[in-house]
């Protein structure tokens, strides 16, 4: 979050950011507007079931049979390579099927450890190049990938399934490529769009797999599908890099809608329907604020910002009539009831009680290339305030007359917890107003915090989270999109 302090002249104040505006529920819908409108439960991701069946390669398939340069025949490459025949095999019939495009295989398959190769690829060096890459035109039509560093870190913080995922994005390039026209590319292609597309592709291609297509893998749609979109957020462009900066892959939150867009549906063409209109309409990564870049948007947790956080917040939910909780500091813990440190809602005092330097942790700011909430590393002091928003939308919740355990409760609290972070946009950037108001990176860390396997924001009172790291998001960015009554209205 970002304060926006009452000091004119001050740059701070002066450059705000800029987000895009999302209409309410009566408002006529531009294609593609990040609205979820029904069909979000507990038990569905993306209209497949929840499931914890087994996810990870297959045990005693054959591994696959192809060339790779400069491949150490190690268990990365092998990965690697089972994963591009299942995707040769996929676009081989969505190519045809969808597109009237026979598929033709990648020329080039590269695999390379930063840490000591220097090939020349595409123009430039693999040394210390952490990544994995599609380059097609002038001749070349290459996938590369570094098995020495990416790779491996990505297997291990998320699962093997990652590294699978970063291929079926990479070969969405590759794709886009050969449709041309027909996926709406063309040189002047903005790299918004181009990545935007690769994400949905690659979503497309994860609901081929969870629905058991896939030779090599499995993917179940609980723990499974939530490290992939953990994976999503994790290569994410670092906030503040604007969206028509060359190389940007768009913030987690516009990243994760395009993947979860591809999973929703069998369709590879409405990846393909991505462009500039649809995405400049509902990207949330707009103009960025040298004042952002300065201080990233962070704003400290101390006794004034969670003064603002409650103003913020009863101003937020005041047309509901309920008496509203106060946040109060006492090590997160309620006198009866359970408490879901570091922020209980304590419905019999109500009050939200929470533990500083508990959140306080939880609010340092994410760190490149470390995996956001593991072994103590910080999401970002959005995941901190929208706890508490969580904990508090429970008084609300209780108040307007909806039990605080049922199978909605977390869903419910999700979606509050975007109605209220969509009021902390500000109106009017230029006139500094002295309330808290949402940053741009915000909405990654809320995402972050939304994949955690202890979320709050998805938790009902007892701290019971909704299994589905999918539904979660979408719970979310649909109260962002339209606001508390429809969080109301749709779970129920
Ligand atoms: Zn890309």
């Amino acid at each position: 979050m970002r304060v926006q302090w009452v000091r004119v002249g001050l740059t701070l104040a002066a450059v705000a950011v800029m987000v895009a505006q999302v209409g309410g529920c009566g408002q006529t819908k531009v294609a593609g507007q990040p609205s979820v409108m029904g069909d979000i439960d507990t038990t569905d991701a993306g209209g497949e079931e929840v499931t914890d069946g087994p996810t990870g390669p297959r045990d005693g398939v054959p591994n696959a049979d192809l060339a790779v340069e400069n491949g150490d025949g190690g268990d990365m490459d092998r990965l690697a390579l089972n994963a591009v025949a299942d995707l040769y095999e996929y676009w081989g019939k969505q190519m045809p099927g969808e597109f009237n495009e026979d598929f033709q295989k990648i020329q080039r398959l590269v695999s390379y450890d930063s840490r000591r190769d220097d090939l020349t690829l595409c123009g430039a060096s693999t040394r210390e190049f952490v990544n994995a890459f599609y380059c097609g035109g002038g001749g070349e039509d290459l996938i590369a990938w570094d098995r020495g560093v990416l790779l491996p870190s990505l297997s291990e913080m998320f699962g093997p399934m990652s590294v699978v995922g970063v291929l079926a994005h990479e070969m969405g390039h590759a794709v886009q490529f050969r449709l041309g026209a027909k996926s709406n590319m063309s040189q002047s292609t903005p790299t918004i769009v181009r990545e935007q597309q690769a994400d949905c592709y690659m979503g497309n291609f994860m609901r081929w797999v969870v629905k058991g297509n896939s030779k090599h893998f499995q993917l179940n749609t609980g723990k499974g599908l939530n490290d992939i979109l953990a994976t999503v957020f994790f290569i994410r462009d670092p906030a503040g890099l604007d969206s028509k900066t060359e190389g940007a892959h768009g913030l987690a939150f516009d990243r994760v809608y395009a993947f979860q867009e591809g999973f929703s549906t069998e369709d590879p063409k409405r990846c393909a329907a991505m462009d500039v209109e649809e995405i400049d309409n509902r990207i949330e990564e707009k103009e960025r604020s040298e004042g952002d870049e300065a201080d990233k948007g962070e704003a400290p947790l101390d006794d004034n910002v969670l003064g603002l956080l409650q103003e913020s917040l009863d101003e937020a939910f005041k047309d509901n009539n309920a008496e509203q909780p106060e946040i109060t500091v006492n090590g997160g813990k309620c006198e009866k009831g359970k408490s879901t440190s570091p922020v209980s809602y304590c419905p019999d005092e109500n009050i939200v009680g929470i533990d500083l330097d508990k959140l306080k942790q939880i609010a340092q700011p994410p760190k490149d290339g470390v995996q956001p909430g593991a072994d103590g590393a910080g999401i970002g002091d959005f995941a901190a305030m929208a706890e508490i928003a969580s904990r508090y939308s429970l008084a609300i919740q209780k108040q307007v007359g909806f039990p605080l355990d049922d199978e909605n409760a977390g869903l419910r609290t999700a979606c509050l917890t975007g109605a209220w972070t969509e009021s902390t946009i500000d109106e009017d950037p230029n006139s500094p107003d002295g309330k808290l108001h949402l940053a741009v990176g915000d909405l990654d860390e809320a995402v972050a915090e939304l994949l955690q396997d202890d979320s709050l924001i998805a938790a009902d009172i007892n701290g019971d989270q909704v299994p589905s790291g999918f539904a979660r998001v979408e719970a979310f960015r649909m109260g962002y999109a339209d606001g508390d009554t429809a969080c109301m209205e749709e779970f129920v």
